[in-house]
């Protein structure tokens, strides 16, 4: 049998600044026949997320630097093509964390067995994945939301914060999102159901335009941009507010540390809580996460959107894409073939 060539992504150099294109190397691996044990997995959808840019830096950070000339990492659907293990079989969809190329290897330890008759296989990397279960222990254990509160979700058409909005409207929350065009707006109200939009890249004053929007303040503010946005809210907050840290979308291509909220003091005089969280810390929810969101959706009260590249080559793309706000719900990458096409 001729061997498999697996087309993969990998880092030349750590970005200085804005990631680009030329951060980037196209390569080609040889892929081996599975030993004993093993399994080798052809991905369909690849999984691009902000946090991977900052795998990009050499920094040491809660995950490890991604390492120069080797294919990037991330969360991966993929199909069992061969099995020499006797917990999958060939055709078995898997969830996996080789993401950036197109086959790999594995001795299973690593996977998950996901089921294509629930849910379209790519789901399991959004809603049902990582970024649904980011939404719902960010949403409703740190922020610990309670039916009347008003949530302010920012990035909130994107992956993580169009969950966290459906989830605080089933919690009974009125739900203000902020996201970057009259589109993704238009989305989260008519689709997504929340109750008011702010298309920050056109409200001027956003701290103005939120003041408006919640005259009477902000109980929990879901923090996915940072910068202007957090200030913003920062002057918002209701007494006692929270604020859940869950990701600053908008640093996290600085060259330099961006200083902090101005009026971060607020924080003492409204005696708020603001606390981060990180996904992977929280892996005791997922029984209960799964259950719930998996009830949601039958019940279709969670609706997603996914923004799909094509080829691998196009991953940087998709990638960079995240800092430009090109996607509206999660962005994935098709590398195979699609069951469901
Ligand atoms: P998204 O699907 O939300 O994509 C990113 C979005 O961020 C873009 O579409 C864009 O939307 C917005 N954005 C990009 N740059 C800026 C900017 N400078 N200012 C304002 N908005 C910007 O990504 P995810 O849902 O995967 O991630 C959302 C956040 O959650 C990220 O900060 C991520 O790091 C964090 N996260 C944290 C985890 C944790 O464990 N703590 C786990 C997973 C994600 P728009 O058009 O609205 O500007």
């Amino acid at each position: 049998m001729a061997p498999i060539i697996s087309r993969e992504i990998r880092l030349k150099r750590r970005p200085a600044g804005m990631v680009s294109r030329d951060d980037f190397e196209f390569g080609e691996a040889e892929i081996p026949e599975p030993d004993a044990g093993e399994v080798l997995v052809r991905n369909i959808y690849i999984s691009v997320d902000p946090y991977m840019r900052g795998r990009m830096d050499a920094r040491k950070s809660y995950a490890p630097p991604f390492e120069l000339h080797k294919p990037l990492e991330g969360g991966c659907v993929g199909q069992v093509a061969t099995s020499r293990n006797d917990m999958f079989q060939q055709g078995d969809y898997v969830l996996g964390m080789k993401g950036w190329r197109e086959y790999y290897i594995s001795d299973g330890s690593e996977l998950t067995k996901i089921d294509p008759s629930f849910a379209p296989v790519q789901s399991y990397l959004g809603p049902l994945g990582m970024t649904g279960l980011t939404a719902y222990v960010g949403l409703l254990d740190i922020g610990k939301p309670r039916q009347g509160d008003t949530v302010f979700v920012s990035a909130a058409s994107g992956a993580v914060g169009s969950i966290v909005s459906q989830i605080a409207k089933i919690k009974g929350c009125r739900v203000v999102g902020s996201a970057g065009s009259d589109e993704k707006a238009s989305w989260l109200l008519e689709t997504a159901g929340i109750d008011a939009a702010i298309n920050y890249k056109r409200a001027g004053d956003l701290t103005g335009a939120l003041g408006r929007i919640c005259p009477e303040g902000i109980d929990i503010y879901f923090e996915n941009v940072g910068g202007k946005h957090l200030e913003a809210a920062l002057e918002n907050m209701k007494q006692f507010g929270r604020i859940v840290l869950c990701g600053m979308i908008s640093i996290y291509n600085s060259r330099q540390s961006e200083p902090g909220p101005a009026n971060l003091s607020l924080a003492i005089s409204k005696s708020l809580t603001l606390r981060g969280f990180i996904v992977r810390d929280h892996a005791d929810r997922l029984e209960q996460f799964r259950a719930d969101m998996g009830l949601w959706i039958r019940e279709c009260r969670i609706k997603w959107k996914e923004t799909v590249m094509e080829g691998i080559e196009n991953a940087p793309e998709a990638l960079i894409g995240l800092f430009g706000g090109e996607n509206l719900g999660k962005m994935l990458v098709r590398v195979g073939p699609d069951p469901a096409v």
